[in-house]
């Protein structure tokens, strides 16, 4: 429950259904009094049940008798502490049907593109301060007019207290870069749509950053936008009309339906059906589809011949979004054909939120706009507790009483700019929730600039290992405070030895964790350039585990790109010369993607595991030998086999499917090893890889086929922008043992 008119909603029911009493906000969530005839009282719960606002999400309601005051009205409580404000916060919602039917309805609101209600429109990007009221948000330049007044302060209208709302006359409007005002969301879609059907890119202001748009079946105004905004081969997004447009072109469960449909409206993973321009998604089996969720994104699609728009964040290579409309003329105006922005400020700038579903299950990726800031309940206290985050796939985490409140998506902290965008979120989050750090939690690497700017905060710090932080990420979701078997699949994290980890099988709980079993470390000649370059870890596989005999394997020999660099390589490896060990999972998926040629140079971030899991040929049973050899797991069998295969002309799809079904069989051996071990019976999957669909699908069932209870990501991403969330918990468990040792 978080400020999403549920209150007034309880008072509207109250009212209709003639029950006397109260309703109040409170640490827990909402508490109402209600006073009536036993039928008053049923008919009251079930309104209650039946209509609540969509973003209101109840997850249960309890019923006690309490003692009657005779109360003759019922009234809505003010909030009194701070800690029930910060639960007031609502992240952004997806504009709601009653507001577009409005549209056509209301004459003070006809086609205007910034509708909203109780139940929908901007909250968290607006929010400048606390408590959530219309003078502390980014609309207070705009005087409600005498219409918009009377709906705001009645407490029977659907906009009752809706601070954002606003109509034609009296609120913001799109605004072009001459200066020229839209207040008709219409009039611009009619202006807009002949550009994007001639290929014309357009910036677009969304709710928490621009967005660049054009048509999804135009090759070429695609490969321009690319070039442009100088953006890797990454997939890009994509906005479809409608669902029955995206069951068109996308496989879609109902589950997936359900997600794509919700009031969060995050960009979801699907399958692809129908083909849109190769440059969308530029040969992978799935595309990123978000549906619109701005009055403007539905008006533009009216107008629009075509179903489907590239839509992806507007900035600068790996810049953050670009949020100001100045910035936005300038810089984005180098790339777009038309830029439009707005007259209303974007305060917290958030990307558009990502995930996938497997098993039935929404798993983020990306957790912002719609997400931030609503917290998750921890098990246990964490007030004062800041946690810094990774480097990489940057949030960071504060803790308000059992609550985590994490931060939205950051980005890659080594660019200066995202860096600048930390520090300005640091800053905005500590005013918004008056949080002020006592303890900071940060990686256990050094010069992570996360762990740089806990140390530079001048109270105690913790440091704590990434893939311990991984798995109590995926603990305090679920609220788990026990010792588990914790699977952390990821691509790299410094571990105590100082060597790289990253495929580790531990036993853990929030205080400490033990490294039981992880995968076979390898020699990374070169270092970071093995991200970019898969081959390199491939051939270091190889040389490992068959030395000078790979000489005579034509498959092994093909993946250096120069064999004069042979010599070279070799040294390096032999003599530990920018050669760091890694035990990571990423490396080992990097390693059979360049070895089956399917991706031997990288252009994105985690290009080399995506291809070769969407490679893989379905309904393949089939699976490699492993050994493990005291802690360490040898893939020497499977390398062997591999080239084998390849030799005998076995197709890569089943190579793929071969080797993902190997992975799958190991955690299963370890989990049984493990239990066999400790008895402990719950298995926790955290860490970038796990965000291979197949992956955790086959490695969630055949655990929970054999008697595991098992943990996934539901809350936070699996990747690194869930690490903060672990290192909280970590923290907060940390502060307690402290008081008990006292
Ligand atoms: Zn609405
Ligand atoms: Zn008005
Ligand atoms: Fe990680």
């Amino acid at each position: 429950m978080q400020g999403v008119g549920f209150r007034p909603f309880v008072y509207r029911m109250a009212v209709k259904n003639a029950v006397a009493g109260w309703v109040e906000n409170n640490n827990e969530g909402v508490s109402i009094h209600a006073e009536g005839s036993p039928q008053q009282l049923e008919q009251f719960l079930t309104d209650l049940k039946a209509q609540a606002p969509e973003a209101a999400s109840i997850r249960e309601i309890s019923v006690s008798v309490a003692q009657s005051h005779n109360y003759t009205v019922f009234q809505i409580q003010q909030s009194h502490s701070y800690s029930q404000l910060v639960t007031e916060v609502s992240p952004d919602i997806a504009v709601c049907s009653a507001c577009l039917a409005d549209l056509s309805q209301q004459t003070h609101r006809i086609n205007y593109p910034f509708i909203n209600c109780t139940n929908c429109g901007p909250r968290f990007t607006i929010v400048k301060a606390l408590p959530y009221d219309r003078h502390q948000t980014t609309m207070k330049p705009f005087a409600l007019c005498a219409v918009c007044k009377t709906e705001y302060n009645n407490l029977h209208d659907r906009r009752f207290h809706a601070q954002p709302v606003a109509c034609l006359h009296c609120g913001p409007a799109y605004q072009l870069q001459d200066g020229q005002l839209f207040s008709d969301g219409k009039a611009l879609a009619e202006l807009l749509s002949p550009q994007i059907d001639a290929g014309k890119i357009i910036a677009l202001k969304g709710l928490g950053g621009f967005h660049l748009i054009c048509n999804a079946h135009d090759n070429e105004a695609i490969s321009r936008l690319r070039q442009r905004k100088a953006r890797d081969g990454k997939p890009m997004a994509v906005m479809v009309k409608n669902a029955e447009k995206a069951t068109q072109y996308f496989q879609l469960s109902a589950t997936e339906k359900l997600q794509l449909e919700s009031w969060r409206r995050p960009i979801l993973l699907l399958k692809n059906k129908l083909p849109l321009a190769f440059e969308v998604s530029r040969g992978l089996n799935t595309t990123g589809v978000m549906l619109p969720y701005m009055p403007f994104h539905h008006q533009l699609f009216e107008v629009l011949k075509i179903d489907v728009l590239v839509m992806t964040s507007g900035n600068i290579a790996d810049e953050p979004v670009i949020i100001d409309n100045e910035e936005a003329f300038d810089k984005l105006g180098k790339i777009a054909d038309f830029v439009v922005g707005y007259n209303r400020a974007i305060h917290n700038r958030v990307d558009d939120s990502v995930a996938f579903v497997v098993n039935e299950k929404a798993r983020p990726i990306r957790r912002s706009r719609s997400f931030v800031p609503a917290p998750v309940q921890l098990a246990i206290e964490a007030e004062n507790v800041l946690a810094t985050g990774a480097e990489l796939v940057n949030t960071f985490a504060i803790g308000k009483a059992k609550q985590a409140i994490i931060s939205q998506h950051i980005g890659d902290l080594k660019n200066a700019e995202t860096l600048a965008f930390y520090e300005e979120s640091f800053t905005r989050f500590g005013a918004l929730f008056r949080f002020k750090p006592q303890l900071a939690v940060c990686d256990l690497h050094p010069d992570y600039l996360s762990t740089r700017f806990a140390h530079q905060l001048d109270i105690e710090t913790l440091e704590v290992q990434h893939h311990h932080a991984h798995i109590a990420s995926c603990m305090a979701e679920h609220g788990l405070n026990e010792k588990v078997i914790g699977i952390a699949l990821d691509g790299t994290g410094l571990g105590t030895d100082g060597t790289i980890w990253g495929g580790e099988y531990l036993i853990c709980d929030l205080s400490d964790f033990s490294r039981e079993y992880y995968f076979d470390p390898v020699p990374l000649p070169g270092g970071d350039k093995v991200t970019d370059q898969p081959w390199r870890t491939a051939f270091s596989y190889l040389y490992m585990y068959f030395g000078l005999s790979i000489f005579i394997d034509e498959n092994a020999m093909k993946l250096i790109p120069d064999q004069k660099d042979l010599p070279l390589l070799m040294q390096m490896i032999d003599q530990g010369i920018n050669s760091p060990l890694s035990s990571g999972a990423g490396r080992l998926f990097d390693a059979v993607a360049a070895l089956t040629g399917i991706c031997t140079q990288s252009s994105f971030h985690a290009e080399a595991p995506m291809r070769l899991e969407a490679a893989i040929k379905e309904n393949c049973q089939g699976k490699y030998l492993f050994e493990i050899e005291r802690q360490a797991i040898s893939f020497r069998k499977m390398f062997y086999k591999i080239l084998e295969d390849m030799k005998a002309g076995i197709s890569v799809g089943e190579i793929a499917a071969k080797f993902h079904n190997t992975i799958i069989v190991i955690n299963l051996k370890i989990a049984k090893a493990l239990h066999k071990k400790t008895g402990i019976n719950k298995v926790v999957l955290s860490g970038g890889s796990f965000q291979n669909r197949y992956l955790l699908e086959h490695t969630e069932n055949i655990l929970q086929r054999a008697g595991f209870e098992v943990f996934a990501h539901q809350k936070v991403p699996t990747n690194d922008g869930g690490i903060s969330l672990g290192q909280l918990a970590i923290g907060a468990k940390y502060l307690q043992n402290q008081i008990k040792n006292k």
